[in-house]
């Protein structure tokens, strides 16, 4: 458990302690509690959505270096990640791919590209469940556990980075985490490609600013359609895309 999670909880204890205390006899003793209990609950399920919050684990959002790193989430997929990675060829640029174990095991041979060409792997869950934080802790350690015993095999070496589905935590996720040392790669430019228009989407690209861990997914057809552009754009603004060097110096300080 973060102290943010504990320092909520002591904060609520005690408010509601004193409100006890001072308004045990008033009619308003209730909205008093509902009060105490609703700012409670504001704060925990902030923590619950937010990895920027770094509520209930901590979550590394910008590379320490000026390089940019791209990061594709829910592959691979056949169509569109060798789309991607032919994008990422041509630059030379190098992504992590956050990939969900089910659909690795079913393209294994993307998976050796994603590796031969140099970029990197993180647990994205076996079977990436829309219900994951809902999860019961040791279904939590399966899906975490399945990808690693499946994949790993693939990629020969420890994969060690992880980001949740969705992006919720909460205190069972966490355990599970801090048990296998792994770490929570967020982001700090989230592009929303899942919606199509390509303006907005590389509009909210262009955002992107030296540090940035940028979240796309390799799932997406509109996603493998702009990223040339992007790269191109981005390259304009003075933007430096990570290259190998990057991705393991970047791996190397967060698993310190
Ligand atoms: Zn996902």
């Amino acid at each position: 458990m973060r102290w943010k999670h504990r320092l909520n909880i002591a904060v609520a204890l005690s408010t509601l302690l004193i409100v006890f205390l001072l308004f045990r006899n008033s009619p308003y003793l209730w909205l008093w509690v509902a009060f105490v209990v609703s700012n409670f609950c504001v704060f925990l399920v902030f923590g619950i959505i937010f990895l920027r919050f770094q509520y209930f684990y901590p979550s590394i959002f910008r590379n320490s270096g000026p390089e940019v790193i791209l990061t594709f989430d829910d592959g691979p997929d056949p169509v569109q990640t060798p789309r991607i990675l032919d994008t990422l060829q041509k630059h030379g640029i190098k992504a992590i791919f956050f990939m969900i174990g089910k659909k690795a095991q079913e393209h294994p041979e993307i998976v050796q590209r994603i590796i031969s060409e140099g970029h990197r792997i993180g647990n994205h869950t076996q079977n990436h469940s829309l219900f994951f934080a809902m999860l019961h802790s040791e279904k939590v350690a399966q899906e975490i556990d399945s990808f690693t015993k499946n994949i790993e095999p693939l990629v020969s070496e420890k994969i060690t980075i992880f980001r949740p589905p969705i992006g919720y935590t909460n205190p069972k996720i966490a355990r599970a985490l801090r048990r296998r040392k792994f770490k929570i790669v967020a982001w700090s430019v989230r592009s929303y490609d899942s919606f199509k228009n390509r303006e907005a989407l590389l509009n909210r690209l262009m955002k992107t600013k030296p540090r940035s861990i940028v979240l796309l997914h390799d799932n997406l057809e509109q996603t493998a359609d702009i990223l040339d552009e992007y790269i191109v754009q981005a390259q304009a603004n003075g933007i430096i895309f990570a290259k190998q060097e990057h991705l393991k110096k970047f791996i190397h300080e967060i698993n310190q």
